[in-house]
């Protein structure tokens, strides 16, 4: 069944500290305010040395943890307390399955090599994610969104099966194979992996997708045709020309935009964007996106920088070029990917809305990003959401967040140690305060939708910061929670795999 697999290559070693590659290896995460001390590491090849290995994990009573592409915000990898990584970043086939009929992507692909051997392969793609290392292993469990959700959806809508090493009651580790065929017995552990998050069940090996409506058994037809093309652009605006005013109005005229503009039939929907707001001491506000309507998108990307534009009062220069699909999704944006490859230290703070900021709340970004108050770095950023994402029901995969329009976060970044203490004050106060009315967090009501458990944030979870009464579990999941608390009693029973935000076996 896995001659596919690298297994061949690899011997799957312990790397312990005394290894040459152990260092690199245990600082492999994006967001380097972690550090993990793992007893060993170990590199697998094949769905077979990921069993023993867990096993082996289990067996010897020492906390193990799957690391893809390392792009955890959170510690959830990097922790001290963890004893075992078990790594899947050289498994990484992408091939036509035909038993399946449908294309196997293994779980240490990172989403730039997929998009690439997809394009590559059939001309075909699928929706994920913006930043080309993260790796699938962890991403695609999440939901994963992108560039082209607002057109296609998540990724994970067009997940058809999964295997994932799991360990059962009495502590032995095996394989399984889960679909979304109604007759599959393990569906719902497919269901689980399309938006509960990573490291909660087991660990995917592999991901198997096609499209709910392909028919057939050509590859090319499998999945979305890939866009022909991209328009990237890049907009800046000056923060000391643009005055309050204009900051406030730029904000507002975002969120309107994104309200009129957010349903699956608009054209508007190939069209991708983020602003992203720095504290006004470093730089200048900037609107970055790409648009794959064809000819259709230079008309687009002045109508949507003349909506957002209005009466602000300050003019904005502009960068952009025609490029290939394939090109821009390996390298999007200079800065995404660089920061996305080399990390930092960092926090990040998400969150969906279904309608623009309130005035109020537009106050609140201002003070937070203008007063000289504090003296750190971060910023804040929105991006379009919706289209055809929010055309599925929030039940039909674990990815419940179906009615926003936007994702926004709060971030901050530092590189001294004295500068963690007053940039994690900021942010966490930043966000309570911009959510002020619902006690601090996002809670799904008629204006904010939860938010995205690819962007975990342990602070949800911690009385301090989450006033509002509403646990972290409902702002993730939202009405799925006890469906997923009963795939976790199902096929994590002794709770193998377990973070601070993990899923709770009822
Ligand atoms: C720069 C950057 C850009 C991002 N952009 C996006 C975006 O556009 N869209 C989006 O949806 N998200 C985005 N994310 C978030 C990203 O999708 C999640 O952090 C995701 O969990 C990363 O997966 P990974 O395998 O790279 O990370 P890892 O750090 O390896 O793992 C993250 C979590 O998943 C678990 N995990 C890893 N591998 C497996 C596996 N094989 N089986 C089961 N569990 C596993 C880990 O144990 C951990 O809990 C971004 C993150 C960063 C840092």
């Amino acid at each position: 069944m896995n001659t596919q697999q690298t297994a061949t290559r690899l011997t799957s070693e312990k790397i312990t500290a005394e290894d040459v590659r152990y260092a690199d290896l245990a600082w492999r995460g994006a967001n380097k305010r972690f550090v993990g001390k793992p007893d060993y590491i170990r590199l697998v090849g094949s769905t077979e040395q990921v069993i023993d290995a867990v096993q082996e994990a289990v067996d010897d009573h020492l906390r193990v943890v799957a690391r893809s592409g390392g792009h955890c915000l959170e510690g959830f990898v990097a922790d001290p307390a963890v004893k075992v990584v078990i790594d899947t970043s050289l498994m990484t086939n992408v091939y036509y399955d035909a038993a399946m009929n449908a294309i196997a992507v293994e779980a240490g692909v990172t989403v730039g090599e997929m998009y690439r051997k997809l394009f590559l392969g059939w001309g075909v793609t699928v929706p994920a994610g913006i930043s080309p290392d993260i790796g699938v292993g962890g991403h695609i469990v999440g939901g994963a969104f992108g560039y082209l959700n607002r057109q296609l959806g998540l990724a994970a809508d067009y997940l058809y099966a999964v295997e994932v090493v799991f360990v059962d009651a009495s502590g032995s580790a095996q394989s399984v194979i889960a679909t979304r065929e109604a007759s599959d017995p393990n569906r719902e552990l497919w269901w689980g992996h399309t938006g509960g998050g990573g490291g909660n069940f087991g660990i995917v090996t592999r991901y198997w997708f096609r499209s709910t409506e392909a028919k057939g058994s050509d590859p090319t037809e499998l999945l979305p045709k890939a866009p022909d093309s991209a328009l990237r652009f890049k907009a800046t605006w000056d923060w000391e020309a643009i005055g309050e005013a204009g900051f406030k109005r730029l904000l507002r005229h975002y969120g309107e935009w994104c309200e009129a503009n957010s349903g699956a039939d608009s054209p508007n929907a190939k069209l991708y964007s983020t602003i992203f707001f720095p504290r006004k001491s470093p730089g200048k506000i900037e609107l970055t996106g790409v648009i794959t309507a064809g000819d259709d998108s230079e008309r687009l990307l002045k109508a949507h920088l003349a909506a957002i534009n209005e009466g602000v009062g300050a003019t904005y220069t502009l960068e952009s070029d025609q490029t290939t699909w394939l090109k821009f999704a390996l390298y999007p944006f200079p800065d995404l990917v660089d920061k996305g490859s080399v990390g930092g230290i960092f926090k990040l703070k998400d969150a969906f809305l279904r309608k623009r900021l309130t005035d109020k709340q537009i106050d609140v970004v201002y003070h937070y990003l203008s007063s000289s108050d504090y003296m750190v770095g971060g910023g804040f950023g929105m991006t379009t959401y919706g289209g055809k994402t929010n055309t599925i029901a929030p039940d039909v995969t674990a990815s419940a967040q179906r009615e926003s329009i936007i994702t926004l976060s709060c971030s901050t970044g530092w590189a001294k140690p004295e500068d963690e203490v007053p940039s994690l004050k900021w942010v966490r106060e930043f966000y309570r305060d911009l959510f002020g009315e619902t006690g601090g967090a996002p809670v799904p009501n008629e204006y904010s939708n939860g938010a995205l458990i690819n962007h975990p944030d342990v602070d949800l979870a911690d009385p301090v910061w989450n006033t509002s009464g509403v646990p972290w579990s409902t702002i993730y999941y939202k009405g799925n929670y006890p469906r997923l608390q009963a795939v976790k009693a199902r096929w994590d029973p002794l709770n193998i795999f377990h973070h601070a935000l993990s899923i709770e076996a009822e």
